[in-house]
């Protein structure tokens, strides 16, 4: 497969010396779903902003079909499209009028383009004559799609296009999504949420703007180190106290209303010092069990470890 994008060691400083990029480096292939997963501040926007060529990179390359984002910007707008994370649409149109709006700001046509948008765009008919502002925030995010795709872009960018999506509507967003890669275009999306890594093709994982893994979610999956195990205990906060002293090779971490823990040394007798230092502790551990990590384990777990 050929690459969409090419990206050579991308930095970025704001002014009063946040570093948002740190030498990214990585390739996209065209015709694949491929997400920048990380935290908030972790530098996805400033990436996608640099992509999309509405700031410049400080150092760096990058080509993109073939063009310099840089110098060739004028003919990557044309085949790009974007859906950035701030409410890009014009609030006091209709969502008709949103739509034929950028469809002659592209200089295209909604008829040309129909087939590509019918299945998102049926959802919205009922809602047609309704000012884009006051749609709900699920349907907002659909029609900003359909204006981003209204053109046929080559490659479509999604700068966290499911925060603060209920998470139905998160789940139909991705369906979409893989339905958009179906006919051909090549999908760029940006999340916080670490589940929707698994249905991208590619993921690359970055943390204060540096991009550390990228790999298939399977790849990273099978790649996770250690033993994993999840367990509860009655004072979440008491046994975090206790953990720092924890003498075992291990890192641990909260993880919804349980802890996590990965242990790197030999299981049989690992599992059982951890829970005699537990007793010793005072601390009751309601429940201790092996379970398969998430793409979350191994983000979380590649970034403790490097600590
Ligand atoms: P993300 O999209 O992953 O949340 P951003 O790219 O928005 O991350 O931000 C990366 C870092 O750059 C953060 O520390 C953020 O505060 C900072 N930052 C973003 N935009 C600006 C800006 N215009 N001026 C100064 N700092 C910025």
């Amino acid at each position: 497969m050929l690459n969409a994008i090419s990206i050579d060691s991308v930095s970025k400083t704001y002014d009063g010396g946040i570093r948002a990029l740190q030498h990214v480096s990585f390739d996209v292939l065209e015709n694949e779903v491929f997400g920048l997963v990380g935290p908030d501040g972790a530098g996805k926007s400033t990436l996608f902003n640099i992509l999309t060529s509405l700031i410049l990179p400080d150092e760096g390359k990058i080509s993109m079909l073939g063009y310099d984002v840089v110098k060739d910007y004028k003919a990557i707008r044309r085949m790009i499209g974007y859906l950035p994370g701030t409410f890009s649409l014009y609030p006091d149109l209709t969502v008709q009028e949103n739509l034929e709006f950028f469809a002659v700001m592209y200089e295209s046509s909604i008829r040309a383009n129909m087939r590509l948008i019918t299945p998102i765009w049926k959802q919205l008919m009922p809602f047609k004559d309704r000012k884009a502002g006051k749609l709900s925030g699920g349907m907002k995010q659909k029609l900003a799609l359909c204006c981003a795709l209204i053109h046929r872009p080559r490659i479509l960018f999604l700068d966290e296009p499911t925060t603060g999506v209920d998470p139905v509507s998160r789940k139909e967003f991705w369906d979409i999504l893989r339905s958009i890669k179906s006919q051909g275009i090549t999908v760029v999306v940006s999340t916080p949420y670490m589940d929707e890594a698994t249905r991208c093709d590619r993921i690359a994982m970055i943390q204060e703007g540096v991009i550390f893994k990228i790999d298939t979610p399977a790849n990273i999956v099978r790649q996770f180190q250690g033993h994993l195990y999840s367990f509860k205990s009655e004072n979440i906060f008491s046994l975090l106290q206790v953990m720092e002293s924890c003498p075992l090779n291990c890192i641990y971490y909260p993880y919804g209303e349980s802890c996590h823990i990965v242990f790197y040394d030999d299981i049989s007798t690992a599992l059982p010092s951890f829970q005699e230092f537990m007793q010793q502790n005072g601390q009751n551990i309601l429940e201790i069990t092996p379970i398969d990590p998430s793409v979350e384990d191994c983000f979380i777990e590649i970034v403790k470890k490097a600590e």
